[in-house]
Formats: structure tokens, C-alpha cells, sequence
């Protein structure tokens, strides 16, 4: 089921460790909220920004789901607030397709090694933060 265009409830909720564990990976419905606001507000935008496919590797997690992955306890994705996004090439490119549009967001890390932006979105307090890790 899409959320918008681009984005579907099964890839925000899609974890490879939550089939393995019997995890169920179910928001509740603040989280769904959050969620959504997430690919509306940020991840929709920035994929017509960018203009080419963006894949989502890790979206929601249950604090379980959160805790298995080695996540830490305050982590937006348990909120629902964040997503690992992954692209064709550097993921420096979005970042900077990010910053050049202007599009809310709380943090964005740009994770090199790993070639992944975590980008999060806070529902009413976002603090512009941009890491490198
Ligand atoms: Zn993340």
C-alpha cells in the first residue's frame, strides 16, 4: 500500500532481522502518524528533487526490532521519525540535493563508509542537524 507515489507502507516497515527473529514490526498509531508525515513532508519531496529511485533500508522499528539491530533507545526510527536512505553512488549526493531544496528535516547523517543518509524529521521541533559518521 503506497503512503505517496513513491513510498509504501511495506518498505517503511520492511526489516530483514524482524523476519529472522519473529519480530513483528507494527507501529502504533502515533508512530504511523510520524511516519507518514516522514515521506510526505521529507522523503517524497526529495526523491522528485532528486529525480531518481531512493531505497529505504531501514524505516520503522519496534523497540525490539530497534534493540536486535544494535540501535540506541532514543533512536527516531522507533518514533518513526527516520529512515536509512541508500542511492545509486554516493550518498553525499543527496545530502547536498537535501540542503539545496530546502526540505525540513531534524538529522541528517551521512554515513560514508556505509554509503547511507539517516534522515529524520521531527513533528513540530527540527534542528537542522547534519553528522558525519
Ligand atoms: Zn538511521
Amino acid at each position: 500500500m503506497n503512503i505517496t507515489k513513491d513510498f509504501t507502507w511495506e518498505e517503511m516497515l520492511y526489516s530483514h532481522t524482524a523476519g529472522m527473529h519473529n519480530i513483528i514490526n507494527q507501529p502504533g498509531k502515533e508512530e504511523r502518524i510520524a511516519i507518514e508525515e516522514l515521506v510526505k513532508r521529507l522523503l517524497q519531496p526529495l526523491r522528485l528533487a532528486y529525480g531518481k529511485p531512493i531505497r529505504i533500508t531501514s524505516g520503522y522499528r519496534c523497540a525490539q526490532l530497534n534493540k536486535r539491530v544494535g540501535g540506541v533507545p532514543s533512536s527516531q526510527h522507533v518514533k518513526g521519525q527516520a529512515a536509512d536512505c541508500v542511492i545509486k553512488g554516493s550518498a553525499s549526493v543527496l545530502l547536498g540535493v537535501l540542503l539545496v531544496h530546502k526540505l525540513p528535516f531534524d538529522q541528517a547523517i551521512l554515513y560514508k563508509k556505509q554509503n547511507f543518509l539517516h534522515l529524520s524529521l521531527h513533528p513540530y521541533n527540527n534542528r537542522y542537524q547534519i553528522l558525519f559518521k
